[in-house]
């Protein structure tokens, strides 16, 4: 496989998380890459409407952070479309996209590219204020969004975003890109680029002795969306000229949308004045979302995907992953793929079946051995110490320890607990409640605590 396409498909991974990218980049071929176009191949139909539709903008968006400048992403279909391949996870392969609207994604990516449609041509077409549930956690950016979106230039200049991985920081400034660009009575110069690909530009063009170039290139835009500002913490040559860039387009009232995981006063290593300048508009944030726009989420997403999907599996999903709206896309993309490849409905059975080593991985139970394990190691005592009968003060501690954490993350009851370190059940009631007592009140002694459960939830992770 190609360098640059391994380094890219990393990339890729780290936004998709693990399952999402074996469905749908793992089964994806590096066919060549010529001048800034990569070709990638699709094992069908399927494969390269759904790619086309909603991870081409992530593949260009990593290509480009990998190259250092701008890359073109061209999908062809491999020899075989329409007959499975190996590596398809999906096992029996109903390949051609026949028959769960998927053909209608096609269709859908051309009416977005013709002339002044209501999508930018190269910004991600699923990005847009239609696409984007509002709830109490995102309101306020939203609002901020669409005010700016509706007067670029005049309201909030700049828009600063702010917020965790996951929670629709990029898909917010992308619809204002949408938005900016399909309203007015002229077409608006959008750009929209990750931080990283301003500064491999930046680098790129002193290399070349082109920086005249490069400015122009940014000075002529309508409305700039640099997305993850943090990146440009301590770069202190491309701080500079982002800081002039900054200048120039805001000195003439074009918008400037900008985002970032913190906000500017917590980036480390970022310049007082481009600090101040980030701090000049408005400030929003987005928060986790709550479990009421988690479900609206994954409703609007099985609709967008023309998935049919019952109100209690729409539920499960919501409740299994809670903090980050990326794997609860990730879970849907799942299961529309086991679906579609097995022409099945998704019934709550299906979904618990579908889903169960994505969500296992949040939600699977230790056994009573793995935490007195990690307890004894934690407490670097040997395991059949912890599991004897002996009192020295340590040990007992640890041995108490490792009980209450057998009855807080297990379904056993005080009885087997008891069994599986040789005690009865009222040392391990007695156990559980000295324990408790003192995660209530002692802050210290609970970071501990936390700690080994972190632990247990790493070891089974990995398990997984
Ligand atoms: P961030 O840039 O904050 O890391 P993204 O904008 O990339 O997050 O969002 C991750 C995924 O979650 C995207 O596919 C996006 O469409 C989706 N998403 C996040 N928030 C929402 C929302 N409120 N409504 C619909 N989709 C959302
Ligand atoms: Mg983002």
């Amino acid at each position: 496989m190609n360098g640059l396409w391994q380094r890219a498909a990393d990339r890729i991974r780290d936004e998709l998380g693990q399952v999402g990218y074996e469905t749908w980049i793992g089964p994806l071929n590096f066919v060549g890459h010529q001048g800034s176009t990569v070709t990638i191949e699709a094992p069908n139909r399927f494969f390269r409407d759904w790619i086309n539709e909603r991870y081409l903008s992530l593949m260009r968006a990593a290509l480009s952070k990998e190259a250092g400048e701008e890359m073109e992403v061209r999908l062809t279909l491999g020899e075989n479309a329409a007959v499975a391949t190996p590596q398809q996870r999906p096992a029996n392969g109903h390949a051609n996209g026949n028959g769960n609207g998927k053909a209608s994604a096609a269709s859908r990516a051309t009416a977005a590219a013709a002339p002044r449609g209501d999508r930018h041509p190269t910004l991600n077409p699923r990005y847009s204020f239609a696409e984007f549930v509002v709830g109490s956690a995102n309101q306020f950016a939203h609002a901020a969004a669409q005010a700016v979106a509706n007067q670029p230039g005049e309201k909030y200049n700049p828009l600063f975003i702010y917020g965790g991985v996951g929670l629709g920081k990029t898909h917010l400034v992308t619809a204002i890109g949408h938005h900016i660009w399909a309203s007015g009575d002229r077409p608006r110069k959008v750009l929209f680029m990750p931080s990283e690909v301003f500064m491999n530009e930046m680098i790129n063009s002193l290399r070349r002795d082109k920086m005249g170039e490069f400015r122009e290139k940014f000075r002529r835009v309508d409305t700039l969306i640099l997305d993850d500002v943090q990146f440009l913490a301590g770069r202190e040559r491309t701080q500079e000229e982002f800081f002039h860039t900054f200048n120039a387009l805001h000195a003439e009232r074009h918008q400037i949308v900008l985002t970032s995981d913190k906000v500017p006063r917590d980036i480390p290593g970022l310049e007082d004045r481009l600090r101040n300048r980030f701090e000049s508009g408005l400030i929003a944030d987005i928060a986790p979302p709550d479990l009421e726009t988690r479900v609206a989420i994954v409703q609007k997403k099985a609709v967008l995907d023309n998935l049919r999907l019952a109100p209690e599996v729409a539920m499960y999903i919501a409740q299994s992953v809670s903090s980050n709206v990326r794997e609860l896309e990730g879970c849907l993309t799942r299961l529309a793929a086991l679906a579609s490849f097995n022409q099945s409905a998704i019934t709550m059975d299906f979904a618990r079946q579908a889903l169960q080593d994505l969500i296992c991985n949040h939600d699977a139970k230790p056994d009573v051995e793995s935490i007195q394990r990690t307890v004894a190691d934690f407490f670097h005592i040997r395991l059949t110490d912890l599991k004897s009968k002996k009192r020295t003060q340590h040990i007992a501690f640890c041995r108490q320890v490792a009980m209450y954490l057998c009855r807080k993350l297990t379904d056993s009851s005080f009885p087997t607990i008891g069994e599986h370190f040789g005690r009865d059940h009222s040392t391990v009631i007695h156990a559980h409640n000295l324990i408790l007592r003192r995660v209530t009140s002692d802050p210290a002694f609970r970071l501990s605590i936390e700690k080994i459960e972190r632990e247990l939830k790493s070891i089974r992770a990995n398990a997984a």
